[in-house]
Order: structure tokens, then sequence, then C-alpha cells
């Protein structure tokens, strides 16, 4: 079975589009670098294109109607949006899932200390990660510090290009010999993720000690306020710092952080904002903690979204238990993440007939999971059928992949939680290079293809 080169079948116009969308999408993931971020940014689009608050609906009892688009933030971190179809809810919903939390360093509670004239900061790792991959590399601190007072502080250091950056050490080639022989898992140990923070001690005060910590301390205090008490009630991620960028000298990819899985959460929240007056509700579900387990009030499986779609049932009239029950039953979802791109470098990870290509379009995953799909959601062939044809009727270019050879590894994603609910889920999305390192890969024609991929799934599914 061959699959084509998305590349060869876009005319000049179309080409355009595959770009613009391209820098559209490096404008997103450059900003939006946490859930926090990326949630932010999403009600900022939705505002944009119309939607509304439901709690508006909620709070002044008014009746939501065909055609009018509401979204529900939960704390900050996920959120949900939806477009009132002319069918009524029952009939089931047609769901775009992505997760907008990505492999990062988080700071302990307890973060700051000193050790021989040196400040740094004590973190730990969110996600699954090559941990040597995060050491020696410009990282940025992303976050929320909330005061007692109730005030919230947002922080970014390290993306102005006037910021300084900070980062954690690696030890240098000339003393390895020891580190050389251990196991890549142990290379750089947890523990070990310290983040360089400072080293010129506060000026005037000789007596005490720990002066340059103390001249950190006077920086935060300074410039936000905060004490050092406060990052008790903190949480601030430490990411790559700096802009995604052109990759390729042909400039048909893009490298970046977060690809996973805001390459999935853009296309879900462009695609939800640009179809009019659909028959089935839409409603596109960005979350939180996918990396971790998708637990939490803000993962997927947190009851959110199930309370959210009863807020709006009861807003358009139709709410009992039984019809929430079936508009759940009656829905389609695809559950967007990335999935592994063929990789020439490590070409006996995968299985060359299942696996994903760069430019060959959007990847839909039957199933996931490891040892024997263990874990998986594991999409039924009817509905796989439909959506072939969908793509096909509207020459959407897509691929089937697995994420590597059998019992090499494997993953999950949020497709079995929304499975619960008895709808039909399948796995889809955008194939990445390497995948949770600091600096992910993505094609631009595959971008594009899953935007219009969601664009069909919403209006016909
Ligand atoms: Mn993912
Ligand atoms: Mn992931």
């Amino acid at each position: 079975m061959k699959r084509d080169i998305c590349w060869n079948k876009y005319d000049a116009k179309e080409e355009k589009k595959v770009y613009d969308f391209a820098d559209d999408y490096k404008t997103f993931i450059t900003e939006c670098k946490t859930e926090r971020e990326a949630c932010r940014f999403a009600v900022n689009v939705a505002k944009e294109n119309g939607f509304k608050d439901i709690d508006e609906y909620i709070k002044s009892g008014k009746k939501l109607k065909a055609g009018d688009k509401v979204y529900a933030v939960n704390r900050g971190k996920a959120l949900v949006l939806f477009v009132v179809g002319s069918e009524p809810v029952e009939n089931g919903m047609n769901i775009l899932g992505a997760h907008i939390d990505s492999p990062r360093i988080d700071l302990k509670q307890n973060p700051i200390y000193e050790d021989e004239g040196l400040a740094l900061l004590e973190t730990h790792y969110y996600g699954g990660i090559k941990k040597y991959q995060w050491v020696a590399t410009p990282l940025a601190l992303h976050g929320v510090v909330a005061l007692k007072s109730g005030e919230v502080k947002d922080i970014v250091v390290g993306e102005d290009p006037a910021d300084p950056v900070v980062g954690i050490s690696d030890l240098l080639i000339h003393l390895a010999a020891e580190q050389m022989e251990k196991k890549a898992a142990k290379v750089v140990e947890g523990e070990d993720l310290n983040i360089l923070v400072g080293s010129r001690p506060v000026s005037g005060n000789k007596e005490e000690k720990e002066l340059v910590k103390a001249n950190i301390l006077a920086i935060l205090k300074d410039k936000y306020g905060i004490e050092e008490e406060d990052f008790v009630s903190a949480e601030i991620e430490a990411v790559p710092a700096g802009a995604a960028r052109d990759y390729g000298l042909d400039r048909s990819m893009i490298i970046g952080y977060g690809h996973d899985d805001r390459v999935c959460a853009y296309p879900s929240l462009r695609a939800i904002c640009d179809v009019k007056k659909p028959k089935r509700t839409l409603a596109c579900i960005l979350v939180d903690k996918e990396e971790i387990g998708s637990v939490g009030a803000t993962g997927m499986q947190s009851r959110f979204f199930e309370n959210m779609v009863a807020e709006l049932m009861d807003r358009t009239g139709e709410f009992s238990e039984l019809s929430l029950r079936r508009a759940m039953t009656n829905s389609y979802m695809l559950s967007s993440d990335v999935s592994s791109a063929f990789d020439p470098n490590y070409a006996a990870a995968s299985e060359k007939k299942n696996v994903a290509y760069f430019g060959k379009g959007l990847v839909f995953l039957k199933y996931t999971g490891s040892r024997g799909k263990s874990g998986s959601n594991d999409a039924n062939a009817e509905y796989i059928a439909k959506l072939r044809k969908i793509m096909d009727d509207n020459k959407i270019s897509f691929q089937t992949g697995e994420l590597g050879k059998v019992d090499l590894g494997g993953g999950g994603t949020i497709a079995y939680i929304l499975a619960n609910y008895g709808m039909e889920v399948i796995d889809l999305g955008v194939p990445v290079q390497n995948m949770h390192a600091p600096y992910e890969v993505i094609s631009k024609a595959d971008l594009y293809e899953t935007y219009k991929g969601y664009m069909a799934f919403l209006k016909e599914a």
C-alpha cells in the first residue's frame, strides 16, 4: 500500500497556506510553553472567534441555541470549547481532544539553596524524559507564584532576547571516564537536575552566610515581590528557552519545544473556530496532565468534561441523566496526540510498513499501549472505515502507524478515558522526531493535513 507525499499535491496557492499555517503555529508554540499559557492563548483565540464563557449563560439563565459557541476553563490549565449543533446534543458530539502539558523540569516546593558560592534550584522532572538531554542547554522559567493574599504572579524569564537564561550543568568530558561507563538512565540522575541561577554575592553584608542565595532572593523580591516562602505555593516550570524555528534547508519542518502535543492542540483549536453551523454539536478538549497519566482535577480523568456537557445540555434545554449518557455514548472522538516519525538514524526501532513518515499526512493509530496492546483503546474497524471515507472524500493525506516495533516499548494517550463512555474513539495525530527531547521536530505538511482532517471530521462525522 503506497501513500503519497503531500508536497507533490500542493499547487502554489495551497503551498502558501501550508507555510502560513506553520508560521501561525510557530508563534503559538513559541508563546505557549506551559499548560496555563496554552490555555490562556486558546481562550483569547476563542473569544476573537465569538465564543463566550459558559458561565455567562449559567449565571444569566440564558438558553443556548444552534450555532452558539461557548467555552469553559478548568483552573486555568485546561479548557473545553463547544459549538452547538442544529441536532440535539443527545445525538452525540464530534469531539477533538489534545493535551497542552509537555515534559519539562518543575521546581520543588523548597527549591533555592547555595552550595560553595553558587545559587541553585532543586527540581523534580515532569513526564518521561531522557534526563541527559536536558543539561548544558539554555532553559527559561515559566509559571506562577500564588501569594497568601490571593494574588497570582506570572513569571516568564528567559524568552526575551534581553532576558538571562538558566540551565543545568553537565560534567566535562575530561573528567567523565566513570560517567561514560554508566547506563543512559543513570548518566544524569533526577536528583542532580539542579538549575544554576546565580554566582554573585549580595554586596555589603559581609557577615552573613549564603550571600549568593540572598542576592537571588533580593532580585526575586525586587522584580516580582515574592519571598522564599512563596515557592511553597508556586508552579514554576523550566523549559527550553527560545523560539520554534524552521528546520531543514528547505524549511519543510519545524523544530521546537512541546510539539507533543501542542502540534495537535493548535489545529484542533483552529478547526473548531473555523467550522460554521454544524449539524452535530462540536467539542474541542485541551487538557492538562496527560504526560503524568491524565490524573488530577485538570487531567482527562477528571469529571470536568462530562460536567460541562451536562451544563451545556442544561442550557440547550435537553438535560437529563439519560440524555447526558446518550450524548456521550453517541459521540465520535479523535484523540489527537503525536506519534513517532520514521527516523533513518534509528530505523531498527520501527517496522517500516507500519510507521508514520514525515510528509505523508496525519497518522491514525488504531491502538497504542505496550506488551500486546495493553492499556490501549483499540479503535473499532467500523469507525475507522467511516473516518477513512471522510478523509478520502476530502482529499486529506493520511497514513497509519504504530509507535514502533512490537515489544520495544510503548505509550498511551487520553483515548481510553473517553472510550469508557462507550463512544467511538481513535488515536491520530502528527508524526514527531525526537519525541520528549527538549527540541522536537515535525513536518509542516503533516500539520496542515491534520488541520484539514479535523475540519472534515467536525463537519462530516
Ligand atoms: Mn502526547
Ligand atoms: Mn508525550
